[in-house]
């Protein structure tokens, strides 16, 4: 067990068989040697109890059948040597109900921890899902579901702490839609909020499924273009950019139309997160000024 040997089996502590073997040498003791049967008889009940807290209920049973059918057998056939306090067969019979049901208790023990152990793991299950949950709500944004700027800025510090090892490329990019605060004037916040949303959508339909993209806030977007050369990142939201100028808005409100800007760059040795996004911001705001729906590298 301690090599992991067990691990392959659904019991890995072999409960079952050790119970059984121990059954067998008690039984093997006192068929032996009858005179001294009771304190090994007695033994059983440490074996049992021990089995049947881990063992399942019907291996319980049939553990139990097996003991009160042996020690049956044993008292039938060895009393006149064992050293006991019976005078008569009906004696011997009570002797044996009596040690049975003292042994049937444990199967009680047994039922008692599989009701246990299923509470358990349900409340273990249970734990789980909930810290799915929160995982999911400390790193999402509720409106768009794209990660939130907690989980974008750990995404981003990860990303550079492995180009720092692996000295590979990665980019980031800042994304903004153009004249939104126009979009919530004109069409209502309502329909504000489900041009996010669409946005988000159109972005997850044209990134690669490497990268990652989320809500740094706002009507501001932020992508990581893992592995990504800045001329790479460009094309690639390039191609974000004419996707969401090109699609139909008019689902959302009649006459409406959204464009984006984006501000890109690649990481450089040596630097830190903050920097690089500094450097991002700074093509996203040349991209405006330059007249907006267009994507700029740094
Ligand atoms: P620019 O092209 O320079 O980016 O202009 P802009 O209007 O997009 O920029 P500005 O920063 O002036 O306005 C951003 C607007 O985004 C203002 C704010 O009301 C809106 N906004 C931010 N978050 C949300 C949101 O969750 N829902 C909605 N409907 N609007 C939002
Ligand atoms: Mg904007
Ligand atoms: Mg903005």
């Amino acid at each position: 067990m301690a090599s992991g040997w067990s691990q392959r089996f659904a019991d890995p502590g072999m409960v079952v068989w050790q119970s059984a073997v121990g059954l067998a040498m008690q039984i093997g003791v006192v068929v032996h040697a009858p005179q001294i049967a009771w304190p090994w008889l007695a033994n059983l009940f440490t074996v049992f109890a021990f089995g049947m807290i881990w063992i399942p209920v019907t291996a319980s049973i049939a553990l139990w059948a097996a003991g009160a059918a042996l020690t049956g057998a044993f008292l039938y056939a060895f009393s006149a040597r064992a050293a006991m306090a019976v005078s008569s067969p009906a004696e011997l019979l009570l002797s044996w109900i009596f040690f049975s049901l003292v042994l049937g208790r444990c199967v009680f023990l047994s039922v008692y921890a599989a009701g246990m152990r299923e509470r358990l793991a349900e409340s273990r299950r249970k734990l789980a899902e909930s810290m799915a949950q929160i995982q999911e709500l400390v790193s999402h944004d509720e409106l768009t579901k794209t990660l939130n700027r907690r989980a974008l800025m750990a995404r981003l510090e990860q990303e550079r702490a492995r180009a720092e090892r692996s000295g590979q490329d990665f980019s980031v990019a800042l994304l903004d839609l153009d004249r939104f605060k126009a979009v919530n004037d004109t069409h209502g916040h309502a329909a504000g909020d489900a041009v996010l949303v669409q946005f988000a959508r159109i972005v997850h339909d044209t990134m690669r499924e490497t990268d990652v993209f989320g809500r740094h806030g706002g009507e501001e977007f932020m992508m990581i273009l893992t592995t990504s050369t800045p001329e790479a990142a460009q094309d690639a939201l390039e191609r974000v950019r004419v996707a969401v100028h090109a699609h139909d808005w008019s689902a959302i409100a009649p006459g409406i139309a959204v464009t984006v800007s984006a501000g890109v760059t690649g990481w450089r040795r040596g630097e830190g997160v903050a920097q690089m996004l500094r450097r991002a911001d700074g093509a996203l705001y040349e991209a405006k000024h330059a007249g907006r729906d267009q994507v700029r590298a740094a």
